[in-house]
């Protein structure tokens, strides 16, 4: 409104002269310049959190002692069962990249089937699964916000495939009080398909019951202490995982 008003003053200013066009001119500030990547490589602004090289911006979830994923010789790594990892690092709103494939050999089906899943905070995932022809409940397929939302398409592609996920995670307000005053929100694009279109996440990701809202609440399935790390998920299933970075919000 108050923009309204002063482009309308200096509407009243110059009306009786030649129109100007540098009174709607804005220099700035100047946006910050960001080489952008090649393909889908880091930006130059970007955390890179695996390049293919170790897992030192990790640890085990579980115990947090060294994350001991397998790396593979072309860069990539796979999911062991030895639970999850998750960043040291931790992190508020932020841009995610993270490129994913789950086995081209099909074992199980369902929930069963290629599933692992990035999860924010401890409380939000989004959840990957090898959902090329292998029907599960919509809201629990691949890039659903796992029991929240389903995602708007099924950009899956084979197992065996690498895919994309790009998302855009920010985090919820809380007042001193621990209530939330302000919901998150996550926007998707799965393999450059948007399908998550800024969503408002109810609450933590439940398996069982309702999402919850609370500062200190976590996932059922992620204990009881709060941290802001980024994390991907051991369900059981051999999905590998590559060129993982994120720009902060
Ligand atoms: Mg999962």
């Amino acid at each position: 409104m108050r923009y309204l008003l002063i482009l309308f003053g200096f509407h009243l200013l110059i009306s009786q002269d030649k129109p100007n066009p540098k009174l709607t001119e804005i220099w700035e500030p100047e946006p910050e310049i960001v080489t952008p990547g090649i393909q889908s490589s880091a930006p130059s602004d970007a955390i890179v959190l695996f390049d293919g090289e170790d897992l030192s911006k990790w640890k085990n979830a579980r115990g947090g002692g060294d994350a001991s994923w397998i790396i593979n010789d072309d860069k990539t790594m796979t999911v062991t069962r030895n639970g999850g990892i998750e960043t040291i690092e931790e992190f508020g709103s932020v841009q995610l990249h993270v490129e994913w494939k789950t086995p081209l050999k099909m074992e199980g089906k369902g929930q069963g089937r290629g599933n692992s899943g990035i999860i924010f905070q401890r409380r939000y995932e989004v959840q990957i699964l090898d959902s090329y022809k292998n029907r599960t409940y919509s809201n629990g397929q691949a890039a659903s916000i796992y029991k929240q939302y389903a995602p708007l398409v099924n950009a899956s592609k084979p197992p065996g495939e690498w895919q994309t996920y790009d998302i855009i995670f920010m985090e919820p307000e809380f007042n001193e009080i621990g209530i939330m005053t302000k919901r998150g929100r996550l926007t998707v694009f799965h393999n450059g398909i948007l399908v998550q279109n800024n969503i408002e996440i109810l609450g933590t990701t439940e398996f069982i019951g309702m999402p919850k809202t609370g500062k200190n609440e976590v996932s059922g399935y992620m204990g009881k202490e709060t941290k802001k790390a980024l994390y991907i998920q051991d369900h059981g299933n051999p999905v590998s995982y590559r060129n993982i970075w994120l720009r902060k919000l």
